[in-house]
């Protein structure tokens, strides 16, 4: 991070507090090998250590630094966004990662639980978020219904203290390593498509779940289709009421957007312990940095990754504690999105035939630079469409009038569907 406030005397008692903690944690010489700018001596020292990203995630997760935000009974700080910005500028800082490996269960799943899950299974699943222990993954898109997520056709019937499953979700992220999904299922047809839903935890290896890996562009398999027959959930696993499903789903799709709206979602910000911090490395990737063309799109993008930044961390100022974020959060995630997107197709342009000369999994620049690119097409996708967050940035956000909904009012067994 290069620009920042500056701190008030509170905040910087926080910020020592924070850096302490990790100077605590860290192996030998890594934070000073970064303070002295000297990459070689940041390689020695973490060569020399143990350290490795589960094992941080796990302690970042367990001392409060995972998700400052969280009450502290359920493994959090009890804090305040600007404690949440500082710890992420520690963390940019050392090269550390920014999101927990369990992104969908910190980013997603917790903040779903806190705002509408009960006292016991507030208490059973947050701090094993946290840790990394157990792993989230998200049951909502459907081979039918993606964008209209209401629509979804996943049944639950209600059998005494359970919850009888079928039907099929695709996309799945993390699916196949994933102890626990967010589940919404329909458990009304004969009412209007978001009043028919109700939200559940499955625990992915109940009998009926069968995790179907699908390969993708870049060539590894990131998400899954996901085939429910006759699962059995307890009520007990049920989020929020009966039929109140679709309000504990939004609350989970604004904290997606959220999530993803900050992230460059490079390796670094997932994994850290970089030698360099990836600004330097996008530029080390461009060979002619004298093309007048190349140095005023560099240009360019640094400013539209400050302007990205200092957006986000007002966006995240502007909200009170514990509060959960609103529909301003599709703005930085549209943004975010095509932001990737033109980065990674500049820097394939810029690299000419290094770029095409690609071995997929050989590691090294080319093969980075292929599967950043490759999987930003992604980005304007995953977390609702760029198309849909507009329309929402224009309803919600602007005021415009409501797109049209040809469905209002009907029945969801009514409905039309693909
Ligand atoms: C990498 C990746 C990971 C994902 N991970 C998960 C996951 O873990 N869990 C999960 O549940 N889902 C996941 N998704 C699914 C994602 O949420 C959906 O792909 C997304 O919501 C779009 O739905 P769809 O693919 O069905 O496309 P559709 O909804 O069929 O959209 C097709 C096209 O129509 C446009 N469109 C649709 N409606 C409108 C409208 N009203 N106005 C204007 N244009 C419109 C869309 O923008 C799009 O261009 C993931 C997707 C990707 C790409």
């Amino acid at each position: 991070m290069k620009w920042q406030i500056e701190d008030t005397p509170e905040r910087a008692a926080f910020r020592a507090e924070v850096t302490g903690w990790l100077r605590d944690h860290l192996p030998k010489g890594w934070m000073e090998a970064i303070e002295a700018g000297d990459d070689d001596a940041f390689d020695a020292a973490k060569r020399a250590s143990d350290w490795n990203p589960f094992t941080w995630n796990a302690l970042v997760g367990a001392n409060g630094y995972g998700a400052p935000l969280w009450p502290k009974e359920y493994g959090g700080l009890s804090g305040e966004q600007w404690m949440q910005q500082i710890v992420r500028e520690e963390l940019g800082r050392y090269r550390l990662p920014l999101v927990s490996l369990n992104i969908l269960g910190v980013g997603l799943a917790g903040p779903t639980i806190i705002e509408h899950g009960t006292d016991a299974q507030k208490e059973r699943y947050l701090k094993k978020i946290l840790t990394g222990e157990e792993i989230w993954c998200q049951l909502f898109s459907e081979p039918g219904s993606g964008s209209d997520l209401a629509s979804l056709s996943t049944k639950a019937v209600r059998d005494g203290d359970e919850w009888i499953v079928n039907g099929q979700k695709v996309w799945t992220s993390i699916g196949q390593f994933a102890k626990f999904g967010m589940l919404v299922a329909r458990t009304d047809p004969n009412i209007p498509k978001h009043d028919g839903l109700t939200y559940f935890i499955l625990e992915m290896s109940t009998p009926g779940v069968d995790v179907r890996p699908l390969r993708q562009l870049t060539g590894s398999s990131e998400f899954n289709e996901v085939y429910l027959t006759d699962v059995r959930i307890p009520d007990a696993n049920r989020v929020g009421a009966v039929g109140d499903g679709w309000r504990a789903a939004r609350t989970t799709l604004m904290n997606e957007r959220a999530t993803l709206s900050g992230l460059s979602m490079d390796q670094s910000s997932i994994m850290g312990g970089t030698r360099k911090d990836p600004w330097q490395s996008f530029l080390e990737g461009i060979e002619d940095k004298t093309d007048a063309n190349v140095r005023q799109k560099i240009a360019q993008f640094y400013i539209e990754q400050e302007v990205k930044e200092i957006t986000a961390f007002r966006a995240s100022s502007a909200r009170l504690r514990g509060s959960q974020p609103g529909p301003e959060s599709s703005v930085n995630k549209v943004f975010n999105a095509e932001f990737n997107q033109r980065k990674s197709s500049f820097s394939m342009n810029a690299a000419g035939m290094a770029s095409v000369a690609w071995v997929p999994g050989a590691g090294g620049a080319s093969d980075s630079r292929m599967h950043a690119f490759l999987r930003s097409r992604a980005n304007t996708i995953e977390g609702g469409t760029s198309e849909v967050l507009r329309n929402q940035i224009g309803e919600r956000v602007l005021g415009l009038p409501r797109d049209i909904d040809t469905d209002k009012g009907l029945p969801w067994k009514e409905i039309r569907r693909n």
